[in-house]
């Protein structure tokens, strides 16, 4: 398993003039980015997203600055050994068409001459990790994979040398929106394991909240407008550049950051379990003026909604519509109005042991928008 965590990264006063350009690409960024963190530029397309990220690998060479890797000035670093802490993986895979998949996986592997069947185990490994089977696809070539697989293979090999780097540029920008939803969530789901420093760039500013623990907003030539949190950014942007770029729906994007158990729960649904009278829960929901019956099982695990005017007959055994879309006070506030949307009703909380722990109400989340646009706007 790879165990190599992130370092720091520091670049100071760094610049690239292009030849033949008046206007530096990059012109004095400086940034000190976080170890074991993932750090997003975000900026319009030619702000030099990919200018400023490839000066770190020295695929550029800056035309003048620093730039320190845990510490270690890079330009000082042998440009193999700075291959193998930093893994590198861009749009359209970039893998070579000609290689298999366990070639393209051992590229990096076999620069630093590891035995064969230790760059064979590194492979089956990176494959699991990414989530394909070892057996199926390493000796398919990449035109026999789909976009999002190509993607995951890209993935495993700039992971393959268990680097503390790894620098995405627009990895996912390829892939249609469900896959790359879904790259997106993996992506996550291996940088809680790894706790690599993940440099990446994009354009687009959900896909940066989604996956950034910092964001830099980058303007012309690479100029910081904001560095900081994806919260801290989306409650208060530093201009009308910055603000004009997080969006008219930056509230309802903090829908996303904001968790239910952030919220006030709300426990006064009427329950009943399957055993218990019609004719006396419903006396209790008519006493109560409750409109919803959520019927229960002996654990108080949430089984299915019924109106009050379903609550007759002689058993509640068939009565109501199964309990679709559920949350956990783990759950977005983004999730918990998705479930309140399909559902056509409130959201049903469960705990660890399925068991009901509350509802949130459509009322609830539109208060914390409300709430949220006000602050904004303060
Ligand atoms: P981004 O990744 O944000 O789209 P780039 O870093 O690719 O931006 O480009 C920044 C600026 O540098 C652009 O104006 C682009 O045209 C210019 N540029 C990029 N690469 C070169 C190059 N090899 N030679 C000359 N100009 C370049
Ligand atoms: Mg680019």
């Amino acid at each position: 398993m790879a165990d190599t965590t992130g370092v720091e990264i520091q670049l100071e006063d760094v610049t690239k003039r292009y030849s033949g350009q008046r206007e530096p690409a990059v012109d004095g960024f400086t940034m000190t980015i976080k170890p074991g963190e993932t750090t997003i530029f975000v900026g319009p397309s030619g702000c030099g997203k990919t200018t400023t990220m490839r000066m770190i690998n020295r695929l550029i060479e800056p035309t003048s600055g620093r730039i320190a890797i845990g510490g270690e000035d890079a330009l000082s670093i042998d440009p193999d050994e700075l291959r193998r802490r930093i893994g590198y993986s861009i749009q359209q895979a970039g893998l070579f068409p000609h290689l298999t998949v366990e070639q393209n996986v051992g590229v990096v592997p076999g620069l630093l001459r590891w035995e064969k069947t230790r760059i064979r185990d590194r492979v089956t490994e990176m494959l699991e990790l990414v989530g394909m089977d070892p057996e199926q696809f390493r000796d398919r070539f990449p035109r026999q994979l789909s976009g999002g697989q190509q993607q995951r293979v890209g993935v495993a090999r700039a992971l393959a040398a268990d680097p503390p780097v790894l620098l995405m540029d627009e990895p996912f920008g390829a892939v249609d929106p469900i896959t790359r939803g879904n790259l997106q969530d993996e992506l996550m789901r291996l940088q809680t394991e790894l706790r690599k420093t993940i440099v990446f760039v994009t354009h687009d500013f959900d896909e940066a909240v989604k996956l950034g623990d910092q964001i830099a907003v980058l303007g012309e030539r690479s100029r910081i407008l904001q560095y900081g949190t994806p919260e801290s950014i989306l409650a208060n942007p530093a201009d009308d550049t910055v603000a004009g770029f997080v969006g008219a729906g930056a509230s309802l994007k903090q829908l996303t950051l904001l968790r239910v158990r952030d919220i006030e729960l709300n426990t006064d649904t009427a329950t009943a379990t399957e055993d218990e009278s019609p004719a006396e829960v419903r006396k209790r929901l008519d006493d109560a003026g409750a409109t919803f019956l959520l019927i229960v099982d002996a654990q108080r695990r949430p089984l299915r909604w019924a109106h009050a005017r379903q609550v007759t007959g002689i058993s509640l055994a068939s009565v109501g519509t199964p309990v679709g879309d559920k949350v956990s006070t783990q759950s977005t506030l983004q999730d918990a109005l998705e479930a309140i949307l399909t559902e056509g009703g409130d959201a049903v909380v469960t705990g660890t042991r399925g068991e009901l722990v509350g509802t949130v109400q459509l009322e609830t989340v539109v208060a914390k928008i409300r709430e949220l646009r006000e602050e904004h706007n303060a």
